[in-house]
């Protein structure tokens, strides 16, 4: 068997143990067992989305719960303000008017960061909008959004604050309260580090009111039903309990590291992977990247499809490719859940690698170089391997 190194922004890699929690006989959901487990999960979850909010679990896939979001908050002929700026970004303005909803959108270049100062005024030119749809890691162009700064010009209106956090949270910072974001949108797949077909929401107050407050064109995506369930914990419908087993496993190890460690060490991975790619003479795609993935244009004149086909076939290096417009122009890398500081350095070698065999002036050992240069400055202590014992890894950060 030819080793598999998935390394896109999802799905991604799944621990060990999550994988083993779903190979168990499958239990009742409505049983005090499945209870005292999601109970840990909300638990985990709350520490993991730097929130007070209620968190809910939905049995779908991230865009389910993007869904859930726009026809829990915004009622038919609302108006909601849209950032666009990619293939994930654009899919809030679809959902929009698929539901009758009026979106307002703020459109910038693939690649480039909203500003605050524009999304505050047209506030000020929409009063009536009702809620404003984000992204903290447009995962389609590496860009890592500023939401902190969003959140205070949202704050300082009526409209609720909506994030689509699916691939950056549990990469890049994020604290929910403290950004002032009312809905909070993830996906399990990414950097939860669990199989696909979870996904989370975490509401707020305010957010509450609003949706208690209109008529919602759901059933299955109903929010209040979710709510009534957390007395359990439960969820309103069956939910995929093996998948709950695994997102349990996953964030037990991202709670015994703590959050803020995570974004640390995904902050130092992307550190390293772009001086990597840089000292390599390849451009970096984002004007800001997130932390927790990269995105590169390939090379003038190479087919970049051939590139990422060699890749997989001689090192079974799984990476992404672009997506509408961009497709076939950049190709992007996690550094995300699993990824560790060998990941790192040997998809740079990889690429270094297939580079030259494909008759591009790369410099061997260029960019693995640079990167460990990243790497050594830390000393190694953001990054004890997440498999080390407590003991060891303390020892580490010492
Ligand atoms: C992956 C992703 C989505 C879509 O999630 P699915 O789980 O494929 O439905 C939406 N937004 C962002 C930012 C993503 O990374």
């Amino acid at each position: 068997m030819p080793k598999h190194r998935l390394t896109t922004p999802g799905p991604t890699q799944v621990p060990e143990q999550a994988l083993l929690a779903m190979a168990r006989q499958v239990t009742h959901h409505r049983t005090p067992e499945f209870r005292c487990l999601l109970a840990e999960v909300l638990a985990d979850l709350k520490h993991v989305f730097v929130t007070e909010n209620d968190v809910l679990l939905l049995t779908c896939s991230g865009t389910g719960a993007m869904e859930a979001a726009v026809v829990n908050l915004v009622p038919h002929g609302g108006k909601a303000i849209v950032l666009s700026s990619g293939k994930f970004s654009e899919r809030w303005a679809e959902i929009c008017e698929k539901f009758g909803i009026r979106p307002v959108r703020y459109e910038v270049p693939w690649g480039q960061p909203f500003e605050p100062g524009r999304v505050e005024q047209l506030l000020r030119q929409h009063p009536d909008a009702v809620a404003v749809f984000s992204t903290l890691m447009e995962t389609s162009t590496g860009v890592g959004h500023d939401i902190k700064g969003i959140g205070q010009v949202v704050g300082r209106s009526d409209a609720l604050l909506v994030v689509d956090g699916i691939s950056g949270v549990g990469a890049t910072e994020c604290r929910t309260d403290a950004w002032g974001i009312d809905v909070l949108v993830v996906g399990a797949q990414k950097a939860l580090m669990t199989p696909p077909g979870l996904a989370l929401l975490a509401v707020s107050p305010a957010a509450w009111q609003q949706i208690e407050s209109i008529d919602r064109p759901a059933f299955y995506f109903d929010l209040p039903a979710y709510r009534k369930a957390l007395r359990g914990p439960n969820t309103p419908y069956t939910p995929a309990i093996p998948l709950v087993a695994a997102l349990a496993e996953s964030l037990r190890s991202i709670r015994s590291e703590g959050i803020e460690q995570v974004w640390a060490r995904a902050s130092l991975l992307s550190r390293a992977t772009r001086a990597g790619i840089e000292a390599l003479g390849l451009e970096l795609f984002a004007a800001r990247p997130a932390d927790g993935m990269t995105a590169v244009r390939f090379p003038e004149g190479i087919d970049g499809k051939a590139l990422l086909g060699r890749l997989q076939q001689r090192f079974g290096v799984k990476l992404a490719g672009g997506q509408g417009p961009v497709a076939g122009k950049i190709f992007r890398i996690a550094q995300m859940g699993l990824c560790d500081e060998l990941d790192v350095i040997s998809t740079l070698s990889a690429i270094e690698l297939v580079l030259v065999e494909m008759g591009q002036p790369a410099k061997l050992g260029a960019g693995v170089t640079a990167a460990s240069r990243v790497l050594a400055q830390t000393g190694g202590e953001l990054c004890p391997h997440p498999g080390a014992s407590d003991e060891a890894a303390a020892e580490l950060r010492r």
